[in-house]
């Protein structure tokens, strides 16, 4: 049990600031949220000049690729294609993918990042799968492993999706059978695209909330109407999507139509692994009516968009204890609104404290269960022999 103590508490979901207000947690589950608690059984943590939020959510990422920070720069598709989705891939061993994985879940939480939504072209086998399933539980992070071919896992920590060619880049009826086997088992089924099969999609019956498409920076007005209509997840990686040339973001579109885009890394071959960098480069290409607001494309819209909001992605009683405390606001902590100060001016270096399901993983600004120094010698080793 534990009781974070006089925080200034970010609920999220639209609930309102709390300037001072502690959060009881046991089992894993949030039990209160408010001023003054009590419970003499809990391990007390003062919070106090702190921002206490949800842990933040990546809809899209190929955490596999931790090890490949910075190869591709410079690359542009084709390159992408052979270099890192031919090559390197081929070269990775069950063992590889369980480092790999456990780099990149280490460094995601580092930044506050709670919960990965991980492409995992790595699970080719199910050795693969067991070694990058097994990586989230070690470290401590929660994970939904989108699989070609979908194992269901459903563990406290680690769930499934299926991800697919999808439409655009494969054929449309291998699209629609996939859509439909992962309907039967439950489970969201998420594509890469631009967005240009929208209305033939939709004229198909197959929009639907458990599809989660990545990019869509080709979108028209109306398939944006047609994709908000039914509910579906879109992730928005702006950073890649402007550096790789898919054109820009269709983020203020989405929100404009009254949807909920949420936002990813994609992969760190040549963008930051946290969360803060795509919600200022969201600042710059769109105008809100508050920064504050592009908290919830990280944490409770992208919640719903993996079909998990009534876990996680904001503070409320009966959610997950996912939970992140920020530092470097203490003159604002307790006096004013912060939300807007987060997105602007916050980044890895101020996450001093990261809670996932209960369990306390970073701590004073450093993690628990992992060591970052050995594990990214390890992927540097990773990283020389499946390059070559
Ligand atoms: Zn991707």
């Amino acid at each position: 049990m534990l009781l974070l103590k006089n925080g200034h508490v970010i609920p999220g979901a639209g609930a309102p600031e709390q300037l001072r207000a502690d959060v009881l947690i046991d089992a894993g589950v949030i039990r209160a949220i408010g001023a003054d608690l009590t419970s003499p059984e809990a391990e007390v943590i003062d919070v106090s000049g702190h921002i206490v939020m949800p842990g933040l959510i990546d809809t899209h990422r190929h955490v596999w690729q931790a090890p490949l920070r910075g190869v591709g720069a410079n690359m542009d598709m084709p390159g992408y294609f052979s270099v890192v989705l031919g090559r390197a891939l081929s070269g990775y061993r069950p063992d590889d993918a369980h480092f790999a994985t456990m780099l990149g879940a280490a460094e995601a939480l580092d930044a506050g990042v709670t919960t990965l939504f991980d492409w995992s072209n790595v699970t080719r086998t199910a050795a693969d799968l067991d070694a990058v399933a097994s990586a989230y539980r070690d470290i401590g992070a929660r994970a939904v492993v989108a699989q070609e071919n979908p194992v269901v896992i459903d563990s406290a920590l680690v769930t499934s999706a299926r991800a697919i060619l999808g439409p655009e880049y494969g054929d449309w009826d291998t699209s629609v059978r996939q859509i439909a086997e992962a309907r039967e088992l439950g489970l969201v089924t998420t594509m890469h695209a631009g967005g240009r099969l929208t209305r033939r999609l939709h004229d198909a019956g197959l929009l639907g909330p458990d599809l989660l498409w990545v990019h869509m920076n080709a979108v028209t007005d109306d398939d944006v109407k047609m994709l908000v209509d039914a509910g579906s997840g879109i992730s928005v990686t702006p950073l890649v999507e402007a550096i790789m040339g898919h054109g820009s973001s269709p983020f203020g579109m989405f929100r404009e139509a009254g949807g909920r885009p949420a936002l990813g890394v994609d992969v760190v071959i040549n963008a930051p692994g946290d969360l803060f960098e795509p919600m200022r480069d969201t600042l710059r290409t769109f105008t809100f009516a508050s920064a504050g607001s592009l908290l919830d494309a990280v944490t409770i819209d992208a919640a719903r968009a993996i079909g998990m909001q009534d876990r996680i992605g904001s503070l409320a009683v009966g959610n997950q204890a996912d939970i992140i405390v920020l530092g470097g606001l203490s003159h604002l902590a307790g006096v004013s609104e912060c939300a807007s100060a987060v997105v602007t001016c916050l980044g890895r270096a101020d996450v001093d404290m990261v809670l996932v399901n209960g369990e306390v993983v970073k701590r004073d600004g450093r993690l628990v269960h992992a060591d970052l120094r050995s594990l990214r010698e390890t992927g540097s080793g990773i990283a020389k022999r499946v390059l070559g």
